[in-house]
């Protein structure tokens, strides 16, 4: 079933290939996440100015943990490009990755990361800690984060607060109905 989200698709000129701009695609993977009741995360991966992969957070339908929007990037850029070093690509997400997507960043020897809205609390690319900058790992990358934080934001609230106004509704109507039986 498909979900009605608030939230409108942004369509940038492909003239001006900037962070911008890929950072447009990965939200407009959110929306796609939205749409299908996930929590709106969305990713895609850059190669030679070009976008080979672009994928959103799919944890809820799949009932997999581990389908996270930049796990399902990296491996869509992997078999894109035959090899699973992705030293030359620059992963573009909505929000910072966490423990297992940035560990998964490191052990893809991704090139560059760029994330949208900062996670203090379990982000692993500079909020909590940096995976991408371990003192012995063979494999540091370099992160910008901050990227349409607002738009990223504001979806990711948007999301949450609906979900709560959801759960608060059913704990109504529960009790509504609890009132309503005969024992009472
Ligand atoms: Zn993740």
């Amino acid at each position: 079933m498909q979900e009605d989200c608030p939230f409108e698709k942004i369509y940038p000129s492909a003239l001006h290939r900037d962070a911008d701009y890929f950072m447009t695609h990965a939200y407009n993977e959110a929306i796609e996440a939205w749409k299908k009741d996930e929590v709106p995360i969305g990713a895609v991966i850059e190669y030679e100015g070009k976008i080979i992969a672009s994928a959103h957070n799919q944890s809820r339908s799949t009932k997999d943990p581990t389908a996270h929007a930049e796990i399902l990037a990296i491996s869509q850029a992997a078999s894109f490009i035959g090899d699973w070093r992705l030293n030359q690509c620059t992963l573009y997400v909505t929000k910072e990755p966490c423990p297992m997507c940035s560990g998964a960043l490191v052990i893809a020897r991704i090139g560059k990361v760029y994330y949208g809205l900062p996670d203090p609390r379990m982000g692993c690319v500079g909020g909590a800690l940096d995976l991408g900058a371990l003192p012995d790992s063979n494999h540091n990358f370099e992160s910008v984060s901050g990227v349409l934080q607002e738009l990223n934001h504001d979806i990711l609230k948007a999301f949450f607060e609906k979900k709560r106004q959801a759960n608060l509704a059913k704990k109504q109507a529960a009790r509504d109905e609890g009132t309503a039986t005969p024992d009472n």
